[in-house]
């Protein structure tokens, strides 16, 4: 049986029909349940938005929009998606949504296919730093169609704002490159960002601002980061981390005429049917995001981060730019141990069931299958009700494993089974949302 409540009435029936999979399905929720899931992109979705994407929506064609589809039967599907646009727009405070990206990387495809031609330059943070693949790598749609021009963080340990967005090298850089858009939102950025900077800059230049709110989604709907709106011309996001809904992408804005620009871009232009099954979990999850108590989860989020980083710091772990604002930290391991690299941790921490990715950090003289560094984040503990006090207990366990695994393999083996068991008993205590 899987320990999660949610999964197990799934699989009831499915693993009658096809116990292969069912088996697999469980195992997967065994380990979501016993284990901490720190991976700062993750989170657990409620009950209502898992059974809301396995429905019959799944078996509807709906190509085009409400009101204007191009297969008949989709009376429902119209009303299901209206009311996914109308509670995006509620929740960013904005005037138009698009609801159908399949991901974050589509929903930033569209919005780059709908403002640029190809061959069009952008500027963004290079993936090293923080930034995201879809946001101009090479061999990312976004790096072959359009040309990336990168702005720097602080590289100066001296600097007071280290390792933070450097916006006056910025703002050169786009006043000499003259970039179409300038991308602001991260994927491992531990501070705020301040959208009224980026536009000043943006207007300066001659560039529409994008923000890639897909990380930090939640904490803004819930009132604990600055809103990228009314400074952005165009918000994009995931719906499944922060915002904790279905896997997929959201697009924003406040301009009629970006609004009809970016619809053909995601329908034609970059993709054929919608996952309607999934809009009507974006929906739920949407319902769930303008309730009171989500403005209660991200502050909780946010106050887990620090205590996490705060805990890490006192074990002699550096956490860059000396902290976090946000659901995320970035670990420089080297400062516990000029050994520790972070493939190991990741490697290791897993055996102990504590769930991480190894992640470079600004600088990293490590390639990226090894780095020196781990995100951690605190979406995924805080849905499952986890406080300050066990953020310091998570930092204990991972400073256990961490040094045992320094210590050889033997001492690594015997500390992760010790650190496993007491990590389940601490799940046990917090079951997955039912
Ligand atoms: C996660 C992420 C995305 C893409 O999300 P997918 O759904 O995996 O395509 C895009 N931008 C940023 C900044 C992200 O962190």
């Amino acid at each position: 049986m899987a320990h999660d409540p949610i999964t197990n009435s799934i699989l009831t029936l499915l693993r009658q029909r096809d116990p292969q999979i069912a088996d697999l399905i469980a195992a997967e929720g065994k380990r979501q349940a016993t284990t901490i899931e720190l991976i700062a992109s993750e989170n657990h979705v409620s009950a209502a938005v898992m059974h809301a994407m396995g429905t019959c929506l799944t078996n509807k064609y709906a190509e085009g929009y409400p009101g204007a589809r191009y297969y008949g039967g989709c009376v429902h599907h119209d009303a299901i998606e209206t009311i996914a646009r109308e509670r995006a727009c509620a929740m960013f405070n904005c005037k138009f949504a698009n609801v159908q990206p399949h991901s974050g990387a589509q929903a930033n495809q569209a919005a780059m296919m709908a403002m640029m031609e190809p061959g069009d330059t952008f500027a963004s943070l290079v993936l090293k730093d923080g930034g995201h693949l879809s946001h101009g790598m090479k061999i990312n749609f976004s790096g072959r169609f359009f040309k990336p021009v990168h702005y720097p963080l602080h590289y100066d340990k001296a600097h007071p704002e280290f390792e933070r967005i450097d916006y006056d090298a910025m703002r050169k850089v786009c006043l000499e490159a003259r970039p179409k858009m300038l991308l602001c939102g991260y994927s491992a950025y531990p501070r705020i960002i301040d959208f009224a900077k980026f536009r000043a800059i943006a207007d300066e230049c001659g560039a529409l601002l994008m923000a890639d709110v897909a990380h930090i989604a939640g904490l803004i709907v819930a009132g604990q980061h600055l809103s990228p709106f009314p400074h952005a011309h165009i918000v994009t996001t995931t719906t499944h981390k922060t915002l904790r809904g279905p896997r997929g992408g959201l697009i924003l804005s406040n301009d009629e005429e970006i609004a009809k620009k970016i619809d053909k871009a995601v329908f034609p232009g970059a993709q054929g049917g919608p996952l309607m099954h999934i809009i009507a979990a974006k929906a739920v999850a949407f319902g769930e995001c303008l309730r009171p108590e989500f403005k209660t989860y991200g502050e909780q989020v946010i106050r887990n981060a620090k205590a996490l980083a705060a805990a890490l710091a006192s074990r002699h772990y550096r956490c860059t730019t000396g902290g976090t604002d946000n659901h995320l930290m970035l670990v420089d391991l080297r400062a516990r141990d000029a050994n520790l690299t972070g493939a190991d941790a990741e490697k290791w921490l897993e055996g102990a069931g504590i769930v991480s990715n190894k992640n470079g950090i600004p600088d990293d003289p490590r390639p990226p299958r090894v780095t020196s560094g781990i995100r951690l984040g605190t979406p995924a503990v805080t849905t499952r009700n986890f406080r300050e006090d066990h953020m310091a207990t998570i930092a204990a366990w991972i400073d256990r494993v961490l040094a045992a695994g320094l210590a050889g393999e033997t001492a690594l083996a015997s500390e992760s089974e010790r650190v496993r068991n007491e990590v389940a008993a601490l799940c046990a205590q917090f079951p997955l949302p039912a």
